[in-house]
């Protein structure tokens, strides 16, 4: 059995790349500081005999027993909120983590795919963004300390693969959403549907014509698994290359949620993307993978997973978590 250790496994994406593993038939060993992250994304495994959890910081040297094939790292505050609160933290993870993963990669002669970002291109000068373009990035903004750690980590990567010949894969992940995406982390989706849900008005930041492609987590997640077996060692985009304004957004949310609440609009946050889609000629050349569940079905799952969650779990947003955002 083919063992492989998921980092960031209570989050977001890593709950479901734990659940494909185990579709699969690994042995997965999901590793979580559950600072960002949240056990209830992955409760349902523990009952699981191929599945253990491991309660670390990857910033910190990470020990695992027994061999390990596969090495998926998927740990970083992942929206703009988070790593606002947690700079420091969210640079840890990309610089330090990765450097104590790539150590074990090595050590145990695994083969490891890390989680890049579209947020490499920064504020895109091109759309949509091909691997090839460099990006537009602002080290020292609010935003640089998640892109630049995503940037490092790239570097590091492929210095571990060019200099000590280890198996690496990159992942450049656009715009994902989906079940289990936390409520309050503020990311355009869940912002727009928990407003809806508690009877507020949508806050679109700017004038909405920034625009965002929306690449539901299913499609990401095989995306990811084409690339983790492939044998392409250059950064690929996953994402679905269906463009759209937020404003356009917002209305689709209004539509699906059948609220009676307007747009109000606040100031666009410092060096927010104008654009962003993906290029994802290569995806479809190397990985054969290209989306299968457009938005409306997407958004369609998504707000049903929205809706069982408790009046509780739905009031408990910190308001003050968008006023520094605004800030910012
Ligand atoms: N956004 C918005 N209202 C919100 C939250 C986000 O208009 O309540 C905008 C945000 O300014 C950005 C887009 O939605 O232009 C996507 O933001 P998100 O934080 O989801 O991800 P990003 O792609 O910026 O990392």
């Amino acid at each position: 059995m083919k063992r492989v250790l998921i980092t960031g496994a209570a989050g977001f994406l890593g709950s479901h790349l734990c659940d494909r593993f185990i579709k699969e038939g690994y042995y997965v060993i999901g590793m979580d500081n559950l600072i960002t992250g949240d056990l209830t994304n992955i409760e349902h495994l523990f009952p699981n005999s191929n599945f253990e959890f491991s309660h670390h910081d990857v910033s910190k040297f990470v020990y695992v027993p027994g061999e390990l094939d596969y090495i998926l790292h998927f740990a970083s505050p992942a929206s703009p909120i988070d790593y606002l609160k947690i700079p420091i933290q969210t640079l840890k993870v990309g610089s330090l983590g990765i450097h104590n993963l790539l150590g074990l990669a090595r050590a145990k002669s695994a083969r490891i795919i890390i989680a890049s970002t579209s947020e490499v291109y920064g504020d895109p000068a091109v759309n949509p963004q091909p691997e090839e373009y460099w990006g537009n990035v602002n080290p020292v903004g609010p935003r640089g300390v998640y892109d630049e750690a995503k940037r490092f980590q790239e570097a590091m990567t492929m210095a571990y693969h060019t200099f000590h010949g280890l198996e690496t894969r990159i992942v450049r992940i656009f715009n994902t959403y989906g079940p289990r995406m936390r409520l309050n982390d503020g990311r355009v989706l869940p912002a727009f549907v928990g407003q809806a849900l508690r009877g507020e008005d949508l806050t679109v930041f700017g004038d909405g014509t920034q625009t965002r492609s929306f690449c539901y987590v299913d499609d990401l997640v095989e995306g990811i698994y084409r690339l983790l077996l492939s044998d392409y060692s250059s950064p690929v985009n996953i994402g679905n290359p269906d463009e759209i304004t937020i404003g356009q957004f917002a209305e689709e949310i209004i539509k699906l949620t059948g609220t009676n609440q307007k747009v109000i609009y606040k100031p666009l946050p410092q060096d927010d993307p104008r654009q962003r889609r993906p290029d994802i000629t290569k995806a479809r050349e190397i990985l054969k993978w290209e989306p299968k569940v457009n938005r409306a079905e997407g958004l369609k799952i998504t707000y049903e997973y929205f809706k069982t969650l408790s009046k509780e779990q739905l009031e408990k947003i910190d308001h003050k978590d968008f006023t520094n955002y605004n800030r910012t």
